[in-house]
C-alpha cells in the first residue's frame, strides 16, 4: 500500500508534523511508536496533559512503566510485545495513564501496525480520553456535567487567568413544574431555558447542563470584557419574553450563582462547591437573582458546619461543653423569686463560647435539637425538684423548638420527664417562640390541648418581634406572654411602643393570661415599666443567666430579690 510506505520513508519530525495536524481536528491524542528504535512520538497537547518530556520520547519501554498504572502495565505490555513481533497488527484496549499530576485516568488506546518494506513495524494511532466522551444530554443537546469537569480541569490548570466568569445557572421552582405540569412540561422549560441562554452568551461560550435544572456557562475568552451580571439580566429577559410570547404557558424563574476570581489552585470539583454554594445563597435570598461568590459568606458556612461537627461529637461524648444556665424571673410587685428560665450553653475549645444565636439554629437545622432538648428538660426538671425543697413554689422554664413538636413525640418526653424526674407537672413551663403557624398549625394545637390537660403550662415566648396577634393568645390561652427585650427597649425609647405595651398588658390580663417582661436591666427602667403592670421581671437587674452552683449561690440564699 502506497500510503504506507510513504509513511515509512518519513522523518521523524515529517511523522511528528502529521500527528501535529490529525490533532488540530480532534479532541483525541495521537502518537507513533516505533518498535524497532523503541521511540514514541506524541502531540504537543498530549505532552500538556501526561508527563512526557518530550514530544519524542526514546527507551519508550521503560517510560511506559512510568506513565501506565502500575497494575494495568504487564497486559498493556504484552499486547504492545505481540504487535512488535507481528502475532497481531492492532492495539486496543482501554487501561489507566497518570497525568502530569499523577491523577488517574482511564484512557481507550487504539493504533495500527504499520509495516515497510524493511520489516519496520510502526503503531500509528489514538488515545481517547474516556470521560471526555460522555453523552451529550440527549434533552437539552449541551455537554455534560462530566465534560464540564475534564474541560474545567484544563483550563484551570493552563489558563486560570482568562476565566472572565463561570455562571451556575438553576430553575428557581423546577419540581415543582415536574410535579405539577409533568415531566414534558419540565424537559421543554430546559429546552427553553438553553435556547435563551446560547441567543445571549457568544458562541465561543461554552455551556454544560449539569444535573437535573442546572447549567453551567464557562466564559473564558480572551478579552471577552463581559460583565457577568450583564448576562444573567440579558438571559433573564430572555426568558420573560420567550414566556409572553408563549402566552405564559409555563412560568419559570431562574437564579445564578457567579464565580469571578480566585480560579488559581481550583479544580472542577472546587469551582462546582462554591458555584453551588453561591447559587444556594442567590435562591436563600429569595430566588431570581444572581450572587457572587462571596468568600466571607462561605467560610462562614464553613464554620457553621464545623460547629455542627463538634456539636455532634459532643452530645455522642455525653452532652460534653453544653451546660444548663439559669436566669431568675421574679414577681412583681414584691420582686420574690419564684421561677427561672433554662437557658442552654455551649462552648468548645475552638471556638470558646458560642452564643445562642448561633448555634441554636445549627442544631435545629440539623434536628439536634431533638437529644439536646431532651438533655435541657432533663437537666431543669432535676433543678427545679431540687430547688423546690427550699421554694415549694418555684417553677422552671424550658424552652422549645418547632422541630421538636414537627419530629419527635414532644409530649411522650414530657411525660416521661415529669414522672421520671418526679416534679409536679405545674411547675414546668414550655416557651414557645410566638409566630405565625401558630394559627394554622393543627400539631401545636393538639400539643397546647395535651399539655393542658395534663397540667404543664405553656409561655408564648418573643412576644413583640414578629407576628403579634392576639387572636392566638386566646387561642392557645398561654398561661404566660413573655414581652420581648427588644420591644420593651423600644417602649422605652418612645411613647407609642410604651402605650401600646401597655395596651398589650392590659388585652393579655383580659383574656387570663399573665404578662412577663424580659430584658430589665436598670433601676429606672424597671420604675419606668413596672407602671405598664407585667405580672413578673425577667432580666439583669435582677440577674443574668448563671450556672447551677452560682444561681443557688446567688439567689437561693436570699429570698428576697432586691
Ligand atoms: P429567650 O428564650 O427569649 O431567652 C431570653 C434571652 O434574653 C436570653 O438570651 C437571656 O440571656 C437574654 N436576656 C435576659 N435578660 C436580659 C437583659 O436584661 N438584657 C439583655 N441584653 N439580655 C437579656 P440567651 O441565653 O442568649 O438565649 C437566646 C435565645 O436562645 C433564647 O431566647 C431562646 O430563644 C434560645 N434558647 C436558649 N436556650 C434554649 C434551649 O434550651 N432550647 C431552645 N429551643 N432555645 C433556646
Ligand atoms: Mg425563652
Ligand atoms: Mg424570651
Amino acid at each position: 500500500m502506497e500510503y504506507i510506505a510513504a509513511l515509512q520513508n518519513m522523518s521523524i519530525d515529517q511523522l511528528t508534523a502529521v500527528i501535529e495536524v490529525l490533532q488540530r481536528s480532534s479532541d483525541s491524542y495521537f502518537y507513533i511508536y516505533d518498535f524497532s528504535k523503541d521511540t514514541y512520538i506524541v502531540t504537543g497537547k498530549m505532552l500538556q496533559r501526561f508527563p512526557f518530556e518530550n514530544t519524542v520520547t526514546e527507551n519508550a519501554s521503560s517510560f511506559f512503566k512510568k506513565l501506565m498504572y502500575p497494575s494495568d502495565f504487564p497486559k498493556v505490555d504484552a499486547d504492545l510485545a505481540k504487535c512488535a513481533s507481528g502475532e497481531q497488527d492492532t492495539h486496543c484496549l482501554e487501561y489507566r495513564w497518570l497525568d502530569r499530576k499523577g491523577k488517574i485516568v482511564w484512557i481507550e488506546c487504539r493504533g495500527t501496525v504499520i509495516t515497510g518494506n524493511g520489516g519496520h513495524r510502526l503503531l500509528f494511532g489514538r488515545v481517547t480520553e474516556l470521560g471526555k466522551e460522555a453523552k451529550a444530554d440527549n434533552i437539552t443537546g449541551l455537554r455534560r456535567e462530566v465534560r464540564f469537569q475534564y474541560d474545567a480541569e484544563e483550563i484551570l490548570r493552563d489558563r486560570p487567568q482568562s476565566i472572565n466568569y463561570m455562571m451556575r445557572i438553576g430553575i428557581d421552582n423546577f419540581k415543582e413544574i415536574n410535579e405539577k405540569e409533568g415531566v414534558e412540561a419540565g424537559d421543554n422549560v430546559l429546552r427553553e431555558l438553553v435556547d435563551c441562554i446560547l441567543a445571549i452568551v457568544d458562541t465561543k461560550v461554552d455551556v454544560y447542563r449539569l444535573m437535573a435544572d442546572e447549567f453551567m456557562i464557562v466564559d473564558s475568552i480572551p478579552g471577552s470584557g463581559k460583565a457577568a451580571g450583564d448576562i444573567y439580566n440579558a438571559i433573564k429577559n430572555k426568558v420573560a419574553e420567550t414566556q409572553r410570547e408563549k402566552e405564559y404557558n409555563c412560568f419559570y424563574t431562574i437564579s445564578a450563582g457567579v464565580m469571578q476570581n480566585e480560579f488559581e489552585d481550583k479544580g472542577a470539583g472546587d469551582i462546582m462547591r462554591l458555584t453551588e454554594f453561591a447559587l444556594n445563597e442567590a435562591k436563600r435570598k429569595g430566588k431570581n437573582q444572581m450572587a457572587m461568590f462571596d468568600r466571607d459568606a462561605y467560610d462562614e458556612f464553613l464554620k457553621r458546619l464545623d460547629i455542627r461537627k463538634l456539636m455532634r461529637r459532643d452530645i455522642n461524648d455525653n452532652f460534653k461543653g453544653f451546660q444548663v444556665f439559669y436566669q431568675p424571673i421574679v414577681s412583681t410587685p414584691d420582686y420574690k423569686l419564684i421561677g427561672a428560665e433554662a437557658l442552654l450553653r455551649w462552648g468548645c475549645e475552638k471556638y470558646g463560647n458560642v452564643s445562642p444565636a448561633v448555634f441554636i439554629p445549627i442544631l435545629e437545622e440539623s434536628g439536634l435539637i431533638i437529644p439536646v432538648g431532651r438533655y435541657v428538660m432533663w437537666q431543669a426538671a432535676n433543678t427545679c425538684k431540687k430547688w423546690r425543697e427550699i421554694l415549694p413554689d418555684f417553677h422552671i422554664n424550658v424552652n422549645l423548638s418547632y422541630v421538636q413538636i414537627h419530629k419527635s413525640d414532644l409530649m411522650s418526653d414530657v411525660d416521661r420527664c415529669i414522672s421520671e424526674v418526679g416534679i409536679p407537672p405545674e411547675s414546668l413551663v414550655l416557651e414557645l417562640t410566638e409566630s405565625g403557624y401558630i394559627e394554622t398549625d393543627s400539631r401545636i394545637k393538639d400539643l397546647f390541648r395535651d399539655l393542658k390537660t395534663k397540667n404543664v403550662d405553656v409561655a408564648l415566648d418573643d412576644f413583640g418581634t414578629g407576628y403579634s396577634n392576639m387572636r392566638y393568645l386566646k387561642e392557645i390561652e398561654a398561661k404566660t406572654v413573655k414581652i420581648d427585650r427588644s420591644f420593651v427597649v423600644q417602649a422605652l425609647k418612645n411613647d407609642h411602643d410604651y402605650n401600646i405595651i401597655t395596651h398589650i398588658i392590659d388585652m393579655a390580663h383580659d383574656l387570663g393570661s399573665y404578662v412577663c417582661m424580659e430584658g430589665i436591666e436598670e433601676e429606672d427602667e424597671l420604675n419606668k415599666m413596672m407602671k405598664t403592670k407585667p405580672d413578673m421581671i425577667q432580666g439583669y437587674y435582677f440577674g443574668k443567666p448563671s450556672s447551677k452552683d452560682q444561681f443557688e449561690e446567688n439567689f437561693l440564699q436570699s429570698k428576697n430579690m432586691l
